[in-house]
C-alpha cells in the first residue's frame, strides 16, 4: 500500500448548502443564517491595505505567542510574506519580546536575512531556516518556530504524535520528525536548506532536539494557531506518556475526517481571528 503523502495543505472541497443571502460557505462554521456577527477574510483593494493587514497580524501572532508564554531569549521568529514582493517576508525583530513586537518594529527581510525596511536587527538563525523554506516552497505564505516547553520535550523522542483527540487529528499526516541538524544551531545558510524541504512539506515540523515550526499556505493567522495547538498537542502527548497508560487512539478514518473539517487552513485562521480580536481590543499599543 503507498503511504499518504504529508500535506501542509488541508482544504477539501466540501459541499455545503449557501448562507440564507445565497453566499457560498466553505467551511461548517460558517453560519447558514445571514447577517451575524462573524469573522470573514477582508478582501484587499490595493498591495498597502492586504500589507498592513498581514503585518497586523503577525504583530498580533507575536503577541499571542507571548500570552502563551512561547518567549525564550530571543528565539522565535514568525514570518510572513509581503503580497507585492514575494521575495521579501516581514519579520519580528531581534531581542524584542513577543509582547513589545509592533507594527513600527517589523522588519522587512529578504531571503538572504538583509533588513531592507526597518531599524532592528535580523535574527541569523530565523532568516537560515525560514528564508530556505519561503525561498524553497513560493506558496509557503508564513512561518512560525519558537523554542516551547513541551514541544521540545516532545521533540526529544524523535516520535510523531498519536492520534489521541481530534485537535491531535488536524496534524494527521500533516506533520513530521525531522532528526537532520538535530540540536545543533542552524546559522550558516546551508544548514537550513535540507530542513527546509522537508519543512515546508508539512504543516507542522518537529525539529528533533530543537523545536516546533509551522507553515502556512493560507496566512499568518493560520500558521500561528496550528504552531499553539501543536504545542498543546506536545504538552498533551506528555501527559498522556506520564500516565503509562496506553491511550486509545483515534482511527485512521476518522483522523483524516477530523483533518478536513476542523483541520483546514481555513480553520486555523478562524480560530486565530478570537485571539486577534481579543488582543487588537486589550493591546492597543501593537498598532504603534
Ligand atoms: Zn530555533
Amino acid at each position: 500500500m503507498l503511504e499518504e503523502a504529508h500535506t501542509s495543505q488541508s482544504d477539501v472541497a466540501i459541499d455545503l448548502p449557501n448562507d440564507s443571502a445565497g453566499r457560498k460557505r466553505t467551511s461548517i462554521y460558517q453560519p447558514e443564517q445571514a447577517g451575524l456577527i462573524f469573522p470573514e477574510k477582508p478582501e484587499f483593494k490595493s498591495h498597502a491595505e492586504e500589507r498592513e493587514y498581514r503585518k497586523q497580524h503577525l504583530v498580533a501572532a507575536c503577541r499571542a505567542f507571548a500570552m502563551h508564554g512561547f518567549d525564550y531569549g530571543f528565539a522565535g521568529h514568525l514570518t510572513v510574506r509581503d503580497p507585492e514582493h514575494p521575495e521579501l517576508y516581514w519579520t519580528n525583530p531581534m531581542c524584542v519580546h513577543f509582547s513589545q513586537v509592533r507594527m513600527s518594529n517589523l522588519i522587512l527581510a529578504d531571503h538572504d536575512g538583509r533588513v531592507v525596511e526597518g531599524k532592528y536587527a535580523i535574527n541569523r538563525a530565523g532568516f537560515v531556516l525560514h528564508g530556505a523554506v519561503h525561498e524553497e516552497f513560493p506558496e509557503v505564505m508564513a512561518m512560525c518556530h519558537a523554542h516551547t516547553t513541551y514541544g521540545t520535550a516532545w521533540c526529544t523522542t524523535g516520535r510523531e504524535l498519536d492520534m489521541i483527540s481530534q485537535d491531535a487529528a488536524a496534524f494527521y499526516k500533516s506533520h513530521a520528525v525531522i532528526g537532520a541538524s538535530a540540536g545543533a544551531v542552524a546559522v550558516e545558510k546551508g544548514s537550513g536548506l535540507s530542513v527546509a524541504q522537508q519543512i515546508g512539506r508539512n504543516r507542522g515540523v518537529l525539529h528533533q532536539n530543537h523545536g516546533l515550526l509551522t507553515c502556512s499556505h493560507h496566512s499568518i493567522d493560520d500558521a500561528a494557531f496550528w504552531f499553539i495547538a501543536l504545542e498543546r498537542a506536545c504538552k498533551q502527548q506528555l501527559l498522556v506518556e506520564a500516565t503509562g497508560i496506553k491511550p486509545q487512539v483515534v482511527s485512521e478514518k476518522t483522523a483524516r475526517y477530523s483533518r478536513e473539517h476542523v483541520g483546514s487552513d481555513y480553520i486555523g485562521w478562524l480560530h486565530f481571528q478570537t485571539l486577534y480580536s481579543h488582543i487588537a481590543e486589550t493591546q492597543p499599543d501593537m498598532f504603534a
